[in-house]
C-alpha cells in the first residue's frame, strides 16, 4: 500500500519462506467458494472447527437454497441453526452469520461487489464492528471475499515466526499483519497464496510438536531453533479450509 515503509531483510526471508513453501505445495488455489458470498460465509463458520464441517455446513445451505444474504435473514431461526450444526456453536454462528447478512444488505444491498469497492480501511473498521467478527475473518473476508490486500495472521504464522526467531509467540494479531504487510509488496495473489502455504506448512508440520524434518522450511532454521515453547500460539485454534 502507499506509503507502506517496507523492510527489506524482513522482505528476503519472508520471500525465501514464500519460494520454500511454493516449491514444495505448489498452487493451493485458495479460498474454496464458488461465489464472495459463499466464501465470507465459510470464514465465519470456520471459526473453531475443522474445515471438513464446514463444508457439511455449507452444503445444507445450499441444498435449502439458503446461501444468500437475504436468504439468510429471511429463514427462522430454527431453519438456519439446524442447516448450521455441523460446523459447532451453530447458534453463536448462526448469530454472527446474520449480523454479517444484515449488514451486507443494509449496506450494500446485499451485494458482495459493492461491499469490495469500499476503500479497504473503511470497510475493515465496518466488518470489525459486526458482531462476532474478529480480526482474522475480517481480514479472510478482505482478502479471499474481496481481494484487499490484507495479509491474514492466524495461530500457524505465530508458531512458524517466532520458531524461527522472527517475533514473540504471543505477538499481537495487528503486530504480526503489520510484519508482513510492512515487508510484502500488496499483492493480492501472493497474500492469498502466502496465508494458504503457512497454513498448510502449520497443519503438516509445525503442530504443537514441531515435526521439522520434512518441512519445506527446515532448511531456514538457523542454529538454536526452533524456538520453544510458544504456548500462547499453540491454544489458539488452527483448523482452517483444507484440514479435515
Ligand atoms: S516444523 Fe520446524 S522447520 Fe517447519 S515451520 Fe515449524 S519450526 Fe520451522
Amino acid at each position: 500500500m502507499k506509503g507502506r515503509r517496507r523492510s527489506p531483510a524482513t522482505r528476503v526471508v519472508l520471500e525465501k519462506y514464500y519460494t520454500h513453501l511454493s516449491r514444495h505445495y505448489g498452487p493451493t488455489g485458495w479460498w474454496p467458494g464458488e461465489t464472495p458470498f459463499e466464501v465470507a460465509v465459510g470464514a465465519i463458520l470456520t471459526q473453531n472447527t475443522a474445515w471438513r464441517n464446514v463444508e457439511l455446513a455449507i452444503g445444507n445451505l445450499k441444498r435449502a437454497k439458503l446461501l444468500t444474504p437475504r436468504a439468510i435473514l429471511n429463514c427462522p431461526a430454527a431453519t438456519l441453526e439446524s442447516a448450521l450444526r455441523p460446523s459447532g456453536y451453530f447458534r453463536v454462528k448462526a448469530l454472527r452469520l446474520r449480523s454479517f447478512c444484515r449488514h451486507l444488505v443494509d449496506q450494500y444491498g446485499g451485494s458482495m461487489a459493492r461491499m469490495a469497492r469500499r476503500p479497504l480501511a473503511a470497510l475493515r473498521e465496518e466488518l470489525l464492528a459486526v458482531h462476532g467478527i474478529g480480526p482474522e475473518t475480517a481480514d479472510d473476508i478482505l482478502l479471499y471475499a474481496c481481494g484487499h490486500p490484507v495479509f491474514v495472521v492466524d495461530a500457524y504464522t505465530r508458531r512458524v515466526m517466532s520458531r524461527h526467531g522472527h517475533t514473540a509467540a504471543d505477538i499481537a494479531y495487528e503486530e504480526l499483519r503489520s510484519v508482513f504487510e510492512g515487508a510484502l509488496p500488496a499483492d493480492v495473489a501472493m497474500y492469498k497464496e502466502y496465508h494458504a502455504l503457512i497454513v498448510y506448512a502449520g497443519k503438516d508440520f509445525c503442530r504443537s510438536h514441531p515435526n521439522c524434518e520434512g518441512c519445506p522450511l527446515s532448511t531456514t532454521l538457523l542454529p538454536g531453533q526452533p524456538i520453544m515453547p510458544d504456548a500462547h500460539a499453540a491454544k489458539r485454534p488452527l483448523r482452517r479450509p483444507g484440514q479435515r
